[in-house]
């Protein structure tokens, strides 16, 4: 354990922090000064504590698989339904749980393409009962995998609701399951690197193309996944995150316990029309338990691939003209390279027999764009003229979720977290966030390194940046995919990195 590099690493996270956010010189000082009392304390405890052999970290971790029992079912992530009939490969809620012996934490990462709060609230309810972690402090998100089970209604998949409740108490069981593996372990983290699979997927075009947008406002100055090689490409409208971050538990004895891994990907797809999969984010766990030799570990080693900020990122080479990909096979290969990064990363790692933790959330309320009187006007329209769904053309496709959002409240809770383990820091976001935002995190953060995971604790449907927005495209077509208002990015941002700051300052 080393308190004193743990101790350098705060005060230089502090600096960062102390430095980067807009604070009044008297809220700088107050910050600073309890900083430091709470890293000089922070260092007294821990190491005396390590010292009279009193803390000890622990880790559990386990996959509990999240296949539907019943088939077919309903699988959303496009704008029509997908009735599946099977599953080429198991889903999964991937949990791991840390605890220092002040602060437990759980992560659960599940293979759905996003799920709603009022299911990872009933599972985090259910989990705390059993565990006494409380709710506050597990976070829990979805893969964003395109080939799983509908649990929110979007576009023109509605939820099955008798998986909706499976998947509350496979979730919480995830959490009592790795809870009841906690054992003695390590923990340490390193970032690696993929710049080879992802592809920003928003392009400005040479002038002259015709952008076409469902609400015919004729304002879109973006396109989202525009031809490959095509010739009226001009450049990406927006950058991409190669960083995979990795977190690595083992137990005491050096056995491989667990590693968390991120990456901004929207996902890989192309899997078959009747199937459920999870994707390259099930393949990645596969393949990492193979790079670190760990396929007969007992208890099972749980790899774990969580989505960063891929709101306007996807697999394809828009670079190239139309290579054709087999798409289990592109699956595959994605999968391999990435953990092959995350290894690489993971031969780096230093382990520390200790770290704090600390876990803190913030609820704050974002706009709605709500549809105008016209608007909706123009779809009831739209619709009356299309007769009943389901819809094909996406002018209708739209009018139906414009009258959909007309329900909506004029703004909506949103539940935001920041995690740390030692030195890392992880943050929540419920949205299909865009890369951006997880860049500007990553450098603005007092934590180094620090990763989003999106997808987490709710779903709020996507978050372009203000920019973003301007610039129009499918990202920020109003629908139940895509309806906050265009300050929610700066907002949850501020958010997140607030409460990195009070994550830095102190553990629970
Ligand atoms: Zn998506």
């Amino acid at each position: 354990m080393s308190v004193v590099s743990n101790r350098t690493q705060m005060l230089a996270s502090i600096k960062g922090l102390y430095l980067t956010m807009k604070l009044t010189p008297i809220t700088r000082l107050k910050i600073l000064l309890s900083s430091l009392l709470a890293v000089s304390l922070a260092g007294i405890t821990a190491h005396s504590a390590v010292q009279a052999g009193k803390r000890v970290l622990r880790a559990g971790a386990c996959a509990i698989d999240i296949t539907p029992q019943i088939f077919p079912v309903s699988s959303n992530g496009g704008m029509s339904d997908r009735k599946a009939q099977k599953a080429h490969d198991p889903l999964h809620a991937r949990c791991l749980v840390l605890d220092n012996g002040v602060t437990k934490i759980a992560i659960v990462v599940n293979d759905s393409c996003m799920i709603p709060r009022d299911i990872f609230d009933r599972a985090k309810e259910k989990a705390s009962q059993a565990t006494g972690i409380p709710a506050k402090s597990m976070l829990m998100s979805a893969t964003h995998t395109h080939t799983a089970v509908t649990v929110t209604g979007v576009f023109q998949s509605e939820p099955e609701e008798e998986y909706r409740r499976f998947l509350v108490d496979r979730i919480a069981w995830a959490v009592t399951e790795a809870d009841s593996r906690l054992e003695p372990a390590r923990v340490g983290w390193a970032v690696g690197n993929n710049p080879h699979q992802v592809f920003n997927r928003r392009w400005f075009m040479r002038s002259g193309f015709e952008y076409i947008d469902p609400f015919d406002a004729g304002t879109d100055k973006v396109r989202m996944n525009p031809p490959s090689g095509s010739s009226r490409l001009l450049k990406p409208a927006g950058p991409t995150d190669s960083e995979v971050p990795v977190l690595a538990v083992q137990a005491a004895d050096g056995r491989p316990l667990a590693l968390l891994a991120n990456y901004s990907l929207h996902y890989v797809g192309g899997v078959p029309e009747n199937m459920l999969s999870a994707d390259y984010f099930g393949e990645f766990a596969r393949q990492i338990t193979r790079l670190l030799g760990a396929e007969d570990a007992e208890p099972a080693f749980v790899g774990i691939m969580s989505n960063g900020t891929s709101g306007d990122i996807n697999n394809v080479n828009f670079f190239e003209a139309g290579v054709r990909r087999d798409p289990l096979k592109q699956i595959r290969l994605v999968a391999s390279d990435v953990a092959e990064s995350a290894y690489q990363a993971y031969k780096r790692i230093e382990y520390q027999d200790w770290v704090p933790l600390a876990a803190h959330e913030a609820e704050i309320e974002l706009g709605v764009r709500l549809p105008s009187k016209e608007d909706i006007q123009r779809a009831k329209k739209i619709l009356d003229a299309a007769g009943a769904g389901p819809y094909r053309k996406r002018r209708q496709i739209y009018a139906r979720e414009t009258v959909l959002l007309a329900k909506y409240p004029k703004k909506v809770p949103v539940r935001l977290q920041a995690i740390r383990i030692g030195g890392l820091g992880i943050v929540s976001s419920p949205c299909e966030t865009f890369v951006e935002t997880g860049l500007a995190i990553k450098q603005q953060s007092p934590l180094q390194p620090t990763f989003v995971i999106e997808l987490a604790n709710g779903y709020n449907g996507y978050l372009p940046t203000s920019r973003q927005h301007q610039l129009g495209g499918y990202e920020t077509w109003r629908a139940r995919s895509s309806y906050l208002a265009v300050d929610a990015e700066a907002k949850v941002r501020t958010t997140l990195l607030q409460l990195l700051g009070r994550a830095v300052i102190g553990d629970e």
